[in-house]
């Protein structure tokens, strides 16, 4: 669906990328992690075609990039960190205007709309005029203009930034929904790690290169620590037990490292006795993204 290969950019001095490969399978969930200045923002701009690579190649749907910019363009929808509504205009103005740039008829934009604003929960703003709304309801219908078109791939660029959690979910919701239901590609950045929970495919770049790869799942495996807390049942004894369970104690709890949060069980039926309670954490992605991306931070 998505094929990058060795993708360069240059901005005068600044190398952004540095030579990116990664590939993205049709309906698949994408993400793209970084810290600050990583490249993200600059690799899916040129994916947009809204920015010109310095070198590399780039196909989208068997088409390569700057050869069919137009048809990959009708290809994709795209939310960008900063709307691109029209403030003076209605939301279904906007809406409309977006489909006829697709060359779509306007019975079948109207129809789109209306099943968007039904599943994305925008009916009640539909004859408002977009700088009258608030960031979130702005934000949901920059995602619904970006899916006017019916696009095979959508990509968005820290589109839940500033949001509260509510809309935020409800965003989530209606794309996770889409994606299946329509087999579409979601290509994201974002710095909410929780978003990423559940990403087919994670890339993290830092300083314009790639330092890691895989499905959310397995980088938390190898890069987020699941631990075991205890809290046992004679504090006298936490030091004893410490060494006994392979942890460390800290303020009355002993804090275990497991390979696997299942590895848990065994722990506590041979210590049963000894133990209070407990509380199983699996590591997260921010564990991912700070264990990845930290280091150089800290000193
Ligand atoms: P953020 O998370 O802060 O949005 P990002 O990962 O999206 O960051 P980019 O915006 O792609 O990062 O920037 C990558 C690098 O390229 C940074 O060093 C940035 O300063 C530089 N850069 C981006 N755009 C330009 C530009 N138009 N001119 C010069 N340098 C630029």
């Amino acid at each position: 669906m998505i094929n990058v290969q060795h993708l360069t950019k240059d901005y005068g001095e600044i190398e952004a990328l540095k030579g990116i490969t990664f590939s993205v399978k049709q309906g698949s969930f994408f993400a793209l992690l970084g810290p600050n200045g990583a490249g993200k923002t600059t690799t899916v701009r040129i994916l947009s075609t809204l920015l010109s690579k310095t070198s590399g190649e780039v196909h989208i749907h068997g088409k390569r990039l700057t050869e069919n910019d137009a048809r990959i363009r009708r290809m994709i929808g795209i939310v960008f960190q900063q709307s691109t509504l029209d403030d003076m205009l209605s939301v279904k103005e906007n809406l409309l205007l977006r489909g006829q740039f697709y060359g779509l008829r306007k019975a079948t934009v109207l129809k789109r709309i209306d099943t968007l604003s039904e599943w994305m929960d925008f009916k009640d703003t539909l004859n408002q005029r977009v700088k009258t709304l608030s960031g979130g309801q702005r934000r949901k219908i920059d995602v619904a203009r970006a899916l006017i078109n019916e696009p095979k791939i959508l990509i968005l660029d820290e589109p839940t930034t500033g949001l509260d959690p509510l809309t935020r979910r409800q965003l989530w919701t209606v794309m996770t929904r889409v994606r299946k239901e329509t087999n579409m590609t979601v290509l994201l950045t974002t710095h909410y790690m929780e978003e990423v929970h559940d990403a087919d495919h994670v890339v993290i770049i830092d300083r314009g290169e790639i330092i890691a790869e895989d499905s959310a799942h397995h980088l938390r495996l190898k890069h987020a620590k699941n631990m075991l807390y205890v809290t046992p049942k004679d504090v006298s004894t936490i030091e004893t037990l410490s060494k006994a369970l392979g942890g460390t104690s800290v303020e009355g709890r002993i804090h275990v490292p497991l390979n696997h949060p299942f590895d848990a069980l065994k722990i506590l039926s041979e210590n049963r006795d000894t133990i209070e309670s407990f509380e199983v954490v699996e590591g997260s992605m921010d564990d991912v993204f700070l264990n990845l991306t930290g280091r150089r931070f800290i000193p």
